[in-house]
């Protein structure tokens, strides 16, 4: 039982972004995750498979309202990532050095211009530059491309080591994590939430529940509503430091497909955006696909051997953008989920306005974008 607190399903980044600012804000936590154990393979679950890109301008062009949500939880990432650092003990990798997206035609080139003139109009640094101001910000790029976008202000973070990484800072924080709880049931008495069953018929009481279950969010019962989320298979590729192309920035074409390096050495490639269920294989043609992409952008990086493939499963909401906040259909019920592919940035931003409604604060008006209700609209 959690009377006064506050129950989270599920411990990625979405789920414990929101336990981590509850607790700052005073408010006990109880996290039930599935996985059995903090140490368990982060392959499937989205947090860990992620390539850590913090690139709202590169991944989102055409929704204002999430494109300023997502600006602002870039903003928020530098110190969330020192206090999970701190609490931890282990360094995530930030690096905040920008990013640079290929144009291999006119036509392309004329769709960066369009989308650097409005990241300006929004007050963001946005410029298209020739093929010699690109390889003066990154050597190695491939000279085919006829002109780049270079966004100054995206960064990156590395994933395994956050997905590691946030158990332990949860623990250290103070709230409870329960591994090997799936929760398999929300029980709702007048309208209200007063608790879950979990998988093998515990149940736990709580009055107030977040969903942060990623792509499975959808599949417990008892929800008031079928939860327009569903999985979306992404592959990735990592090469070894003494093969891997030296990179400082993050490369990318404008198809999806791009290059992170690490601060290891490694360089990851990525990634496929597959409607394949909740099956989270590799798949020869994913790996042809992301080889070739990443080869056209950085010439050295043909003929490579990746050391390590694997697949997650983005949460992607019906609309594409998350759904945050309350559920009007069943009191105590919140969501923090459908972060799709942008959960790794948009986690701090979301994580506190999650903590703000539960705690009473202040979440400011932009929540209402993104709540569940919108569904019921359209
Ligand atoms: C290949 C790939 C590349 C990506 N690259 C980026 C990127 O560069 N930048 C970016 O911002 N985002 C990226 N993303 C997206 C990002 O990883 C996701 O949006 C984000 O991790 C979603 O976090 P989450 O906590 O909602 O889900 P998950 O990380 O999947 O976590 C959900 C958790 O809930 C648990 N769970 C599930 N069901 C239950 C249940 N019934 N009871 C209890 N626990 C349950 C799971 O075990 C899991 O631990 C990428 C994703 C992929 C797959």
């Amino acid at each position: 039982m959690i009377e006064d607190g506050v129950l989270v399903v599920g411990a990625g980044i979405a789920g414990a972004a929101v336990a981590l600012e509850l607790v700052e804000r005073g408010r006990p936590v109880l996290v039930l995750e599935a996985r059995h154990d903090r140490g368990a393979p982060p392959e499937r679950v989205a947090t860990g498979a992620s390539a850590g890109m913090l690139a709202p301008q590169y991944e989102i062009s055409d929704d204002e309202a999430l494109i300023r949500l997502a600006v602002a939880s870039r903003e928020r990432h530098p110190a969330f990532v020192r206090h999970v650092e701190q609490l931890a003990g282990v360094e995530l990798g930030l690096r905040m050095r920008g990013m640079l997206v290929a144009a291999f035609s006119g036509e392309e080139r004329r769709r960066l211009e369009a989308d650097a003139a409005g990241h300006r109009d929004l007050g963001l640094s946005a410029e298209v530059v020739g093929p010699e101001d690109a390889l003066r910000l990154q050597p190695g790029l491939s000279p085919e491309a006829a002109a780049w976008l270079w966004l100054p202000d995206e960064g990156r973070l590395d994933t395994q080591r956050l997905a590691a990484a946030l158990p332990a800072a949860l623990e250290a924080s103070g709230a409870e994590v329960r591994y090997g709880a799936r929760v398999i049931r929300i029980l709702e008495r007048g309208g209200a939430v007063w608790g879950v069953e979990l998988e093998g018929g515990d149940v736990v009481r709580a009055r107030r529940l977040v969903l942060a279950a990623g792509a499975w969010s959808g599949r417990v019962d008892g929800l008031p509503r079928a939860l327009p989320v569903r999985p979306v298979r992404g592959q990735m590729l990592r090469y070894a430091p003494s093969a891997a192309p030296v990179l400082s920035r993050l490369v990318a074409r404008r198809d999806g497909v791009y290059m992170v390096p690490r601060i290891d050495g490694t360089v990851l490639a990525g990634s496929t955006m597959e409607e394949t269920g909740f099956d989270a294989s590799v798949t020869p043609a994913g790996e042809a696909r992301i080889r070739s992409g990443a080869a056209s952008l950085v010439p050295a990086a043909a003929g490579l051997e990746p050391v390590e493939r694997w697949a997650g499963l983005r949460p992607l909401s019906a609309d594409g953008a998350p759904i945050l906040g309350p559920d009007p259909a069943l009191e105590g019920l919140y969501y923090a989920t459908g972060y799709g592919r942008n959960g790794i940035l948009l986690g701090p931003a979301a994580g506190a306005i999650l903590a703000a409604q539960l705690a009473g604060g202040d979440a400011g008006p932009d929540w209402r974008t993104f709540s569940v209700a919108r569904f019921d609209r359209a």
